[in-house]
């Protein structure tokens, strides 16, 4: 059995100084019934806690460290950049620097501005395309998370799925009346609400692959037809790639599946590991926004040096061969895990998109939020007790996906898979 007395008392001291003992709810761990580890260090594919136990971390940051914890080159450039003076408020070369590579790796970002969060992108890419088409109303998709903006916080998934929260109090209901929802993967769906309300909606935001209800991939189709839709309307298709950003494909999600939307909202990869969102696209709307234009959004420490140097640093060091290796690690992880629902007779089904993973314990096929909430998330409770006692740090959640890293192994692999089997073994006998 693992240690855990030292990470017990660290949140027992938490609860008492912070809402749950955490700043972001998930981390509390609270729908699998286990103490939150406290985390020491990590370095590449694993981690270690306070009590001394080594994982192979399938959590990541939440996404941001696709080239694993504590990458040479990252820390190396934070370190030399944090010497220089931590923040300016000026403008600064690297700003241009993570600007040009951003622009060259997203197809359809023309001109991008930096924020500080996931959740900063989205409310302020919701707010040009409201400015720029003059319309309201909007189209998010049901277990879709895109942050904690008021106006999003409706029909989500990610935490709040996780807790099985209803939309949260403190919403007034003026915010969300402009946000219709729809289930992903349903354009349908989708069709009805522009019958319904032509010339009315500003724009459609989705995650190209969800991420938050688990992992989704869109149906073949899906993505053009939204595309379609929302052109033929006049309003804007907004992709959320917070998560799938850099991890789906070289080029994002848009470059894997070519389909181009027109803004486009960005987070955790391109921060490697330091808060940082970003939201770009077509230059004629990014060109509505203060002080080009009159969309007014802001922020003292955006296109923070740190924040751009990890990002600089993580980017220009990924690589196409990269995406070949998630195929490959995914294809193994994959085959040994259906083999293993074979072997025991549990039914799973695995959703992947690149380095993007989602497991569901029931039969599939999981391609939308009510589908991935049938997955048995009282088995998943435990299923994750077991795993992480075998030394594999998952994300605390049925409805999170897993995250591989450029550092992840094939023996790395290999172990979980090991620790998969030890864990149904002991389910099996209890
Ligand atoms: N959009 C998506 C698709 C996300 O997955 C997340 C966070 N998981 C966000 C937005 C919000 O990002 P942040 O937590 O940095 O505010």
């Amino acid at each position: 059995m693992r240690e855990t007395r030292q990470s017990e008392q660290a949140f027992e001291k938490a609860q008492q100084l912070m809402p749950g003992g955490v700043n972001s709810p998930v981390r509390a761990f609270k729908s699998v019934d286990v103490p939150p580890v406290f985390i020491q260090k990590g370095k590449g594919s694993h981690v270690y806690d306070i009590d001394g136990n080594e994982y192979i971390d399938y959590v990541l940051g939440w996404g941001p460290l696709i080239l694993g914890h504590a990458n040479d080159v990252v820390i190396h450039d934070i370190q030399s950049t944090a010497s220089l003076g931590t923040s300016f408020g000026m403008p600064t070369l690297m700003e241009n620097q993570l600007a040009e590579l951003v622009i060259q790796r997203v197809p359809s970002v023309e001109m991008v501005r930096f924020v500080n969060s996931g959740t900063e992108a989205t409310m302020s890419a919701l707010r040009l395309a409201r400015g720029f088409t003059g319309r309201d109303k909007i189209i998010k998709l049901e277990g879709s998370y895109h942050g904690h903006d008021d106006a999003l916080l409706v029909k989500v998934g990610s935490g709040v799925a996780t807790l099985g929260l209803p939309d949260s109090p403190g919403v007034p209901k003026s915010t969300t009346s402009n946000t219709l929802v729809a289930p992903y993967n349903d354009l349908e769906a989708i069709q009805e609400l522009f019958r319904k309300f032509p010339g009315e909606i500003a724009a459609v935001i989705m995650e190209p692959v969800a991420g938050n209800m688990g992992v989704i991939p869109p149906l073949k189709g899906f993505l053009e037809g939204v595309r379609t839709l929302t052109e033929k309307d006049g309003a804007l298709l907004i992709f959320d790639e917070v998560m799938s950003g850099f991890r789906v494909g070289y080029y994002s999600a848009q470059g894997h599946y070519n389909v181009m939307p027109d803004l486009t909202c960005l987070g955790k990869v391109i921060g490697g590991g330091v808060p940082v969102g970003a939201y770009g696209g077509r230059r004629e709307i990014m060109e509505n926004i203060a002080p080009a234009g009159s969309v007014y959004q802001a922020g003292t420490l955006s296109g923070n040096p740190i924040a751009m140097s990890a990002g600089i640093a993580t980017l220009s060091q990924l690589t196409e061969k990269h995406y070949a290796h998630f195929e490959a690690l995914g294809d193994e992880l994959e085959k040994g895990i259906l083999s293993l629902s074979a072997l025991f007779d549990i039914p799973i089904t695995i959703n992947r998109a690149g380095s993007m993973i989602g497991l569901f314990f029931n039969e599939g096929p999981v391609t939308n939020y009510q589908q991935s909430k049938a997955s048995d998330t009282a088995f998943f409770a435990e299923y994750y007790k077991e795993m992480i006692n075998h030394g594999i740090l998952l994300p605390p959640s049925q409805f999170e996906g897993i995250f591989l890293s450029t550092t992840h192994t094939l023996e790395d692999v290999e172990r979980t898979l090991d620790a998969m089997e030890a864990s149904f073994n002991a389910l099996r006998n209890r």
